[in-house]
């Protein structure tokens, strides 16, 4: 730290993001990436937009919004489009929440959360899953409070019913109400259909996992207007070109490539559900996941030992020394080769002990 680090920071405690690491080829599962490659048209569209790097990119993004807008089935004047869905919820930290507008999210969530919220000073509250992981709806019925909960939660994978998600949202009319829809696509029910219904309503969303496009950094939030137009505000006073035209490019062709996506959820559905499967009948436990990664422990043998095990025989999974979790993995879903590799050295591992 410099001596010119302002004390306000000084004891910032960065997100750690997922390791991506040089030293050798891994199959990696640690950070909820698509094993699969972007569509063809991606590719082919951003090639041609290259030449046109030396113009700033549409600061309103109007194209790639009208795009999502008709998706959706909303309006393009309720979608904000930024980078990474970091990005929006970074916004939605910054603009809603003081000291008199506490924040509220789950103990064992998105890292990211309590990140923003220290960063930004804001009085918050943990709210502890129960004993079996599980968002316990009755916690957060009128409690007045911002609120930001993962559908599916992260890193657990579990999914609450979107009934549960409105109770939340319509016994909070004076809150906003985040829902982080990173990993929807793999099964859980999206709240944007109640966008229209609430505004107090936020739901944040990624092309990172199931569009393939981590690395090239999109997100966005779907909500009522006037939020959004707060979102933009904010978005305009830090940095209007946040999309990047090479990522906007992409992303307008990940829309016209829907069908590919749809197929590669399809096929990331299935691996989950048949290792799911074949680790249960190794003795895990394995939470029931909605999302793109599966999370599992086994009485066999700690987390950190399977973690370390796993990644000297060139498999990367996340693990998270939190006393509660400390015992499980969190896998991401890969390709079906990778997870019948992953499923075989684990059985290796648990026969060597
Ligand atoms: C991955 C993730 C995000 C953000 O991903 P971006 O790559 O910034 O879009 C947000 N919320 C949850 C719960 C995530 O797991």
């Amino acid at each position: 730290m410099s001596r010119f680090f302002s004390s306000t920071h000084s004891s910032l405690i960065p997100y750690t993001p997922g390791e991506q690491p040089k030293d050798k080829k891994y199959i990696k599962l640690n950070t909820n990436e698509s094993p699969y490659p972007p569509s063809d048209l991606v590719c082919e569209r951003v090639e041609l937009e290259c030449k046109r790097l030396m113009l700033y990119p549409d600061p309103d993004c109007c194209i790639l919004r009208e795009k999502l807008a008709e998706k959706l089935g909303v309006d393009k004047d309720e979608v904000v489009v930024t980078n990474g869905s970091d990005e929006i919820l970074n916004f939605a930290f910054l603009a809603f929440s003081d000291s008199e507008h506490p924040v509220v999210f789950p103990d064992l969530t998105y890292g990211f959360y309590s990140v923003f919220a220290k960063l930004y000073n804001l009085p918050y509250e943990e709210i502890p899953l129960d004993e079996n992981f599980n968002i316990r709806v009755e916690d957060y019925i009128g409690i007045n409070k911002n609120i930001f909960i993962p559908n599916p939660n992260a890193p657990t994978g579990i999914a609450l019913p979107l009934s549960d998600i409105e109770k939340i949202v319509a016994s909070n009319p004076e809150s906003v109400v985040v829902i982080d829809e990173a990993y929807v696509a793999f099964g859980a029910e999206s709240a944007v259909k109640l966008i229209d219904k609430y505004d107090n309503l936020i739901v944040t969303r990624t092309f990172s996992k199931s569009r393939s496009m981590a690395g090239g950094r999109l997100g966005f939030g779907v909500g009522n207007r006037e939020l959004m137009s707060d979102i933009n505000t904010l978005r305009y006073s830090t940095n209007p070109y946040n999309i990047n035209r090479l990522t906007m490019e992409a992303g307008i062709a990940v829309l016209d490539s829907d069908e590919y996506y749809l197929d590669n959820c399809e096929r990331i559905v299935k691996t989950r559900e048949k290792t799911g499967d074949l680790l249960k009948k190794m003795g895990f436990q394995v939470l029931d996941s909605k999302a793109n990664f599966l999370f599992a422990k086994s009485d066999k043998i700690s987390g950190k030992e399977l973690y370390e095990k796993l990644r000297e025989r060139g498999i990367l999974v996340r693990h998270f020394e939190k006393p509660r979790i400390k015992d499980f993995n969190r896998i991401t879903v890969g390709t079906e080769d990778e997870m019948n590799t992953l499923v075989s050295v684990i059985s290796e591992i648990l026969k060597e002990r």
